[in-house]
């Protein structure tokens, strides 16, 4: 096996294999694999291989053990495949070209290193479990073949490590990390990557990529949100043209309207990268006309901070990804039906607001977080269902789907996180309606059943006199109140608790 020193690392390239030692020239060829990095602008790993090497050979590898996995789903799938169409054509236009193979990453690597005769393969990384273990297979099967693997920090501004206490501990509670975070300052953009300076090898097999998300074995696909590097730079300065000044009182309300910036899968397949959007964020900011705008501005800046700090807490505690991050509610006994978890996939459970988020998934792969709140508490702490069940039909379901994220805001809503709701917070779903969709038209759009309710009752059919929900719109399948106090029972039961504090229980914050 040739040795090989420093890959992982920021300084200069060094190894053997290919006559890679490189401290300042350029190498010959270096392959850059993308993964969440899908575009071509402020793009770590692409812009270093592209500084380094006279030709970049751009790779994407159809992994069968993503595409297999219980947690893939067609709206994901359909994003990818349309943003990975979109690459190719940004390559192309700069006389790049974009190889496609399918295999385990490990073999599709080392041979196209050996094809090309790379002398590193550059990517950027990924935190989740798998990826991380995939990763490390990568590298040593390069390094068998005297290839280099290099990977640069470039999904997040600021990695696990970065973030720490005083004590130099991970931070599990958001408001002082988000302190910390802020306190640091933000990397600037990388530049984008430049013309290709050598043809590209057309020599290299490369697959045409497939032309619906259904040839990938996900026929579920969903195009509510445009993909692509161009739609999400778009949706970027069309979110922070104007509607972040309104963002601090509008991005509760779950609206067609876009009281958020939409920008999730962008994020999650990194069509926009973290920095560009902080960077036009602080033009915005220093751009918006009052304390108001500037308001809507620092809040969704934090939003994005919320992003880094669930991506740290599964990078430090890897647990999560299969357990409650607090261990001792592994052992809290879900006593909820299969069929009530069934109708709440189906947005079947007599709980309007809860059925019209649902069906709003099931049919466009998105959900506002308000609304994944309330359905992620009522199917935790009303229908006593595993929040991990919860969890995976979301990964099946969302555009966006991201273990990290995904994962936090699931044990935030249950309760077993880390800087969870207290356990005895539970949402009520009918005040939660009133509250953020008061005239009932979000619910009315996707509950046609209770298009000739009342306003007044839109959110509690059950309480109209004049019984105006159509008759196949179902009961209520749990009484709020019943399940409320089983909950919490359920909860005290595994804390040792006798009694019940009464703060904050039952509210509709
Ligand atoms: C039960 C549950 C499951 C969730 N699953 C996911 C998921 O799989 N993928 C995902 O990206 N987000 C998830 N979220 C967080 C949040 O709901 C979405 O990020 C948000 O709705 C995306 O809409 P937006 O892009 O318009 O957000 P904006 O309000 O415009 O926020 C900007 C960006 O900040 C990030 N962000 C905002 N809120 C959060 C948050 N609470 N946690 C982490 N990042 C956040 C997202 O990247 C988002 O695009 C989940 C939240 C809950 C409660």
């Amino acid at each position: 096996m040739a040795a090989i020193r420093g890959f992982g690392g920021f300084g200069g390239l060094e190894g053997c294999g290919r006559g890679l030692w490189w401290h300042g020239g350029r190498v010959k060829t270096v392959v850059h694999w993308f993964r969440r990095d899908l575009r071509v602008t402020d793009n770590t790993a692409l812009h270093e291989a592209d500084r380094t090497a006279e030709r970049v050979v751009p790779v994407f590898c159809w992994d069968d053990a993503i595409l297999r996995s219980p947690d893939v789903g067609g709206a994901r799938v359909a994003f990818l495949l349309e943003s990975l169409r979109s690459l190719e054509s940004n390559l192309e236009a700069m006389g790049h070209r974009l190889v496609v193979r399918r295999g385990r990453p490990e073999e599709v690597l080392r041979a196209l290193a050996r094809e090309s005769g790379a002398s590193a393969v550059f990517a950027n990384r990924d935190y989740e479990p798998y990826s991380r273990e995939r990763d490390a297979r990568v590298a040593s099967a390069l390094a068998s073949e005297g290839v280099a693997f290099r990977s640069f920090k470039d999904s997040v501004v600021w990695e696990e490590r970065e973030v720490l206490t005083g004590s130099g501990g991970a931070y599990t509670v958001f408001t002082p990390y988000s302190r910390a975070w802020r306190a640091k300052g933000i990397p600037a953009p990388r530049p984008r990557l430049s013309r290709a300076r050598v043809a590209p090898d057309l020599a290299l097999a490369s697959e045409p990529l497939p032309r619906t998300s259904a040839e990938l074995g996900h026929p579920r696909g969903h195009g509510l949100i445009a993909a692509g590097e161009r739609a999400g730079m778009k949706a970027l300065d069309e979110f922070l043209e104007g509607r972040v000044e309104r963002y601090a009182t509008g991005r509760d309300t779950p609206s067609d309207d876009g009281g958020t910036s939409r920008l999730s899968p962008h994020l999650r397949f990194g069509t926009v990268n973290v920095r560009t959007a902080l960077e036009r964020l602080a033009r915005a900011r220093a751009a918006a006309p009052e304390a108001g705008g500037q308001r809507g501005c620092d809040v969704w800046q934090t939003e994005l901070i919320w992003r880094e700090f669930y991506a740290q807490v599964l990078a430090n505690h890897p647990h999560v990804a299969t357990g409650s991050f607090r261990r001792e509610y592994d052992a809290l006994a879900w006593e909820g039906r299969d069929e009530w978890f069934d109708a709440w996939c189906a947005g079947a459970t007599g709980y309007p607001v809860v059925d019209a988020a649902m069906r709003c998934l099931n049919a466009t792969g998105w959900m506002h977080n308000r609304l994944r709140m309330v359905v992620a508490m009522f199917l935790t702490k009303d229908l006593l269902v595993s929040w991990q069940r919860g969890e995976r039909y979301f990964m099946q379901r969302l555009v966006d789907g991201d273990l990290a994220a995904n994962n936090g805001g699931w044990q935030w809503s249950a309760g077993t996180g880390t800087d969870a709701a207290p356990y005895f917070r539970i949402f009520n779903p009918v005040s939660q309606g009133e509250k953020f969709d008061p005239a009932g038209a979000f619910v009315r759009r996707w509950v046609p059943e209770l298009a000739g309710v009342p306003d007044r009752f839109v959110h509690r059919p059950w309480d109209d006199p004049g019984r105006r929900a159509t008759g196949k719109y179902p009961a209520r399948i749990v009484d709020h109140g019943v399940q409320r106090e089983r909950c919490l029972r359920m909860f005290k039961a595994v804390r040792g608790e006798g009694t019940v504090e009464a703060r904050g229980a039952g509210s509709g914050e």
